[in-house]
């Protein structure tokens, strides 16, 4: 008899994204005569920048040709793609990471997800809340919780991210070994100054911990005192993963690129207390269960760190951060606390009322989307975030008709 892993029944269905899309047919079915302005998603709206549709096009015609066809490539990434990224996004901001420290991979989300691999069953890890589920799941999938009870699952440390501490959370008080951090953040849009990330790689080099430090939204920081990576903190190199991706910078989206870096001082345990590097076991592991992104895709991804590619991702980037501040603008005229916006394409709102009912509020009165906070974790009840991936026009007609049911 095929048994089934049992931990996979622990997972909360997530209703989020179910439970919008029915509350939004139900609003346009009794008002067919009003057109609804989505600002709940976190996919871009922006197509390719040019830099990249042009690298792409050139890749897939040399596919065409003997010479220039490609099959499968190294598992790790092409070279020409892991020196550009270890030039541009790091050592050009002086963190010391190297191209055969970087994993080029298809997603964000796959490598968050399947990082988790390496460590013991019995890692005590720490996840915030309000988080992106994908770190919470896997966890869950993997065996490493109990049951859901009370809106959280047993066996996870949340590190909770509230106003009180301006959406950045505070060391744990009790011990963890693998620890998630997320900043730019989603949903809330908060960023963690140098300071605050320097506690946390501090805490990590003095308790044997792991920090895995998604930085998806990296290319929204404006704010020249913030770190972009959490290699630009003195000791990281040692207890740090960082993962970043082409999607929210370059909408890579629907096309697929992102990476992993595991620099080569990063340690685990093994249960003699022996340290193991990660890198080689995240090595071993990529190659065993991945095949590499395909050419075109890597040219086209290699493209962003050219002169054109930078101009028209800084062009790309600015135009949902001014979507942003529009958003932004209109929310604090209100006296709604709200926090993100400013390096970051999403804005995490205080309604002062259940996030659902808030929601309500939004579409029935103005036909506009948001996302209840309630969906990414208890410390998201009350709160809501729009997000700054839709067109300038729709954004200001959207806020334009929060301003007047408001
Ligand atoms: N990490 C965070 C925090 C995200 O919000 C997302 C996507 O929304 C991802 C990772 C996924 O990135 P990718 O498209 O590279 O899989």
């Amino acid at each position: 008899m095929l048994k089934i892993n049992e931990h996979y029944l622990k997972l909360q269905a997530s209703y989020l994204f179910s439970d919008i899309a029915k509350r939004v047919a139900t609003f346009q079915e009794q008002n067919p005569e009003k057109d609804v302005i989505k600002l709940g998603i976190g996919d871009v709206t922006k197509p390719l920048p040019d830099a990249c549709v042009q690298a792409f096009h050139k890749a897939v015609d040399e596919m065409t040709t003997e010479s220039g066809f490609h099959g499968y490539g190294p598992e790790q990434g092409y070279d020409f793609l892991r020196q550009a990224i270890a030039e541009n996004d790091f050592q050009a901001r002086g963190a010391e990471i190297s191209a055969d420290e970087i994993f080029v991979s298809d997603g964000a989300k796959c490598d968050t997800g399947n990082i988790q691999e390496l460590f013991s069953l019995d890692t005590r890890v720490a996840i915030p809340d309000p988080v992106y589920p994908v770190y919470l799941d896997t966890n869950v999938m993997a065996g490493r919780t109990g049951t859901f009870a009370d809106g959280r699952y047993q066996g996870i440390v949340y590190l909770d991210s509230t106003k009180d501490n301006n959406y950045v959370p505070d060391l744990p008080t009790e011990p963890v070994d693998l620890i998630y951090l997320c900043f730019p953040n989603n949903p809330t849009g908060s960023t963690a100054t140098k300071e605050q990330l320097q506690t946390w790689v501090d805490y990590a080099r003095e308790n044997k911990a792991l920090i895995l430090f998604d930085a998806a939204y990296e290319a929204f920081i404006r704010d020249d005192s913030l770190p972009h990576s959490i290699y630009e903190l003195e000791g990281a190199r040692e207890v740090a993963i960082e993962f970043r991706s082409f999607s929210k910078n370059a909408g890579f989206t629907g096309t697929r690129c992102a990476y992993t870096v595991v620099p080569k001082e990063c340690m685990a345990y093994d249960s003699a207390g022996s340290k193991q590097a990660v890198h080689p076991l995240w090595n071993r592991r990529h190659c065993t269960k991945f095949n590499g992104v395909s050419y075109p895709v890597q040219r086209a991804a290699e493209a962003v760190y050219s002169q054109e590619g930078k101009a028209q991702i800084q062009d790309l980037v600015g135009y949902y951060l001014n979507n942003a501040d529009l958003i932004a603008k209109v929310i604090g005229e209100f006296g709604f606390d709200y926090v993100g916006g400013d390096n970051s394409p999403y804005i995490w709102i205080q309604g002062n009322r259940d996030s659902w009912d808030f929601f309500d509020l939004l579409l029935n009165e103005s036909g506009v989307v948001c996302t209840p906070g309630a969906g990414f974790g208890k410390c998201g009840q009350g709160y809501i975030r729009l997000s700054a991936f839709n067109s300038y026009e729709n954004v200001t007609r959207a806020m334009e008709r929060i301003r007047q049911a408001l």
